[in-house]
């Protein structure tokens, strides 16, 4: 069998279920571990990436209630690499243990990622992304005054940090995981979107990159086969919510930019994935993206199981 490479990017729910404890996240990735190990026995080569929305929100957050001279908060460019170590540390357990009970021989690794951004990208001007803990109108104008971050109202919950989501120029670290993957070793990288970075001396910088659209960008470096957006629902859908709901199995780039032109798709949540999957097969014509759960992993090559993107 030819070996297939698959980007595989895990939302939100693969990871953190309700409670954010180290122990109930190692139990929700021992479980997505047990099917990506499906797909390795199918003989399909991983290259994972994830999302850290929660926890890095929570590391923040940890950050900011101990902050002092001798032991400062650090910045969110650090506190993504920090959850990208964390994640991957645990996965990459979660995997060595089912690939041994499973009785294959493969090395698992993480890479501590960095992605390239424009510092000339528009959403330096209109950062969008909110992140970290809600605060009073009040402290978020007192923190306005005393430095250049912003803070907006958000959705009348308090107020919280914004800051911009760049698009994702390129991997710093691709060739070390291209080699790794050349020689079959199972990579976690490019973890909540990868540490966004700028300029020629690669400086970290106060912002969140999607992780559907780094992931896009992994998949394009390393030449993968497929791209798989594994997220909380089953399949994308038209309607989505109403009482005409419809799943979509089969889709190609030009019906989805209908679908995505009559609003479909909500912004934040399902459109970057739908446009990180046209991105993805209108470069590679030959490729394929599946949007669909964690739990229906293990049941792609049916046919009617996720959403399946093609460029024709
Ligand atoms: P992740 O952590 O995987 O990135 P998100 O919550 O950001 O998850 O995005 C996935 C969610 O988007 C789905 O679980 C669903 O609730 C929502 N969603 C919005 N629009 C659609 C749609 N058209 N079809 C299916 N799901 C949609
Ligand atoms: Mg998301």
């Amino acid at each position: 069998m030819q070996t297939k490479r698959v980007v595989v990017a895990l939302g939100g729910n693969a990871i953190l279920s309700d409670e954010a404890s180290a122990k109930a996240q190692q139990e929700a990735l021992s479980k997505t571990a047990k099917q990506l190990v499906h797909l390795i026995k199918k003989g399909y080569q991983l290259i994972i990436s994830h999302g850290n929305g929660p926890q890095v929100g929570n590391l923040l957050l940890q950050q900011q209630a101990s902050d002092s001279v001798k032991n400062p908060a650090m910045p969110l460019d650090t506190c993504v690499a920090m959850t990208q170590g964390s994640i991957g540390y645990w996965l990459q357990n979660a995997l060595d243990k089912e690939l041994k009970q499973a009785g294959i021989e493969k090395e698992v690794a993480t890479i501590v990622t960095q992605v390239i951004v424009d510092e000339e990208d528009s959403a330096f001007v209109n950062p969008s992304k909110p992140i970290g803990p809600f605060l009073t109108e009040e402290q978020a104008k007192d923190e306005m005054k005393k430095s250049q971050v912003q803070f907006k109202e958000d959705a009348g919950r308090g107020w919280r940090k914004v800051v911009p989501s760049p698009q994702p120029l390129g991997i710093k670290e691709y060739k070390v995981i291209q080699t790794l993957v050349d020689n079959g070793v199972v990579t976690i990288s490019a973890g909540g979107g990868g540490i966004p970075v700028i300029g020629e001396t690669l400086s970290g910088v106060e912002a969140v990159i999607d992780k559907d659209f780094a992931s896009e960008v992994l998949a394009e470096l390393v030449d993968a086969d497929l791209l798989i957006i594994l997220t909380g629902v089953d399949a994308v859908a038209i309607n989505y919510g109403k009482e005409n709901e419809t799943s979509l199995f089969q889709v190609t780039l030009s019906e989805l930019e209908e679908y995505k032109a009559q609003g479909h798709f909500a912004p934040g949540s399902m459109l970057p994935k739908i446009e990180a999957a046209m991105r993805y097969v209108k470069v590679k014509p030959e490729s394929e993206a599946i949007i669909t759960s964690l739990e229906q992993l293990e049941n792609i090559e049916i046919e009617n199981v996720g959403t399946k993107i093609r460029n024709r």
